[in-house]
């Protein structure tokens, strides 16, 4: 039987979206069990990381997991007997499983889009050089660890739940050489955040500095609103939207690029999207090349139309 321990990300007490994709790669792959860093879960988040095939929740109280000191420790205590460790690629679970590779001689992948046993062992799957290849890397060593990325697997409940049991684990942390002094939240728009939402609506120079009606389509379609570099450096939207190399990787089931060429920096951050649209006036912009669906035309005029047709449907 593999034992496939899922490092939970919560926020607030409630359990994201990322981890319950992440709770379904791992019943495809094993047993999941949940690892939960922090004060100890409520019962509807345990029973809802039941719903999703968590076994077991195990509970490692650590003051601060965003050191990644801490809950490399505490993550390798709560999953000592995992075959398989997944947990959501971001930067800051790069550091921890990197950490916990050289404690335990684990194969890691990141940025992975999926994972799948073959011949007993994990391969994992990846879309790299800005998503122009598929790259399949076999894990050799006893234990994998594998950082999915969000959007790449469909969050669905178990057939049969599993019981999701609270187990506390205790764990001697290392001394951390590091201490955090004061931790403020930056800004943020509402909403979820770019690199986990299901839809991203993308807007660039051909806004001219105009996001209305990104912003409504984005809404419309429970998104996030993205933005090309040369968009935020206008300073006409927050760094924070910008999507591509510099920017945040997204990778939705829908992407909508909505005057925006399709850089080839722009495109490294979203070419993996499940159904890519662009809406363009130049019928030879290079985004025409990767889009699934393309539109020429005036954003102005193409958009008001698609809201339309949407709430029409909506409404019908
Ligand atoms: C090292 C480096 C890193 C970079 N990293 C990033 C990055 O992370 N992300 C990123 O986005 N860029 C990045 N860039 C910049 C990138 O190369 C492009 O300059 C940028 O993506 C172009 O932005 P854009 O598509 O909005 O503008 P443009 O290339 O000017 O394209 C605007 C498009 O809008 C269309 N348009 C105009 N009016 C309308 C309208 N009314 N309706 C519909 N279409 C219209 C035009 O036909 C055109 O295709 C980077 C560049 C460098 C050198």
């Amino acid at each position: 039987m593999t034992t496939v321990a899922v490092l939970i990300d919560h926020r607030d007490g409630a359990v994201t979206r990322p981890s319950l994709e992440a709770l379904t790669l791992a019943r495809s792959l094993g047993t999941p069990v949940a690892v939960w860093l922090g004060e100890s879960p409520s019962a509807d988040a345990a029973a809802q990381l039941g719903e999703y095939g968590a076994t077991e929740v195990r509970v490692v109280d650590v003051a601060d997991a965003r050191l990644a000191a801490s809950a490399a420790a505490a993550l390798g205590a709560a999953s000592d007997d995992a075959d398989v460790i997944v947990v959501i690629s971001t930067f800051v679970t790069k550091e921890i499983v990197t950490r916990l590779a050289m404690t335990t001689g684990a194969g890691v992948v990141v940025d992975a889009a999926g994972a799948e046993i073959v011949d007993g062992k994990v391969e994992a799957l990846q879309t790299v050089f800005a998503a122009t290849w598929n790259v399949r890397t076999r894990i050799d060593a006893d234990k994998a660890i594998i950082g999915v990325r969000p959007n790449t697997t469909q969050a669905t409940p178990a057939d049969s739940a599993g019981a999701g049991t609270i187990i506390d684990v205790s764990v001697d942390l290392p001394e951390t050489r590091e201490r955090v002094v004061s931790v403020a939240p930056v800004e943020q728009s509402d909403g979820t955040p770019l690199a986990e939402a299901p839809v991203v609506v993308s807007g660039g120079r051909g806004t001219g500095g105009d996001y209305t009606l990104v912003s409504e389509l984005a809404d419309l379609l429970g998104g996030a609103v993205g933005a090309s570099r040369d968009a935020t450096d206008e300073g006409w939207i927050s760094h924070e939207h910008m999507v591509g190399q510099t920017g945040t990787t997204v990778t939705p089931a829908l992407y909508v690029a909505c005057g925006i060429s399709g850089a080839v920096h722009h495109r490294g951050g979203m070419q993996a999207s499940g159904t890519i649209v662009a809406i363009n006036m130049d019928p030879d912009a290079p985004i025409f090349e990767i889009a699934d669906f393309g539109v020429v035309g005036s954003l102005f005029d193409v958009i008001p139309q698609t809201i339309e047709r949407i709430k029409e449907r909506r409404g019908a």
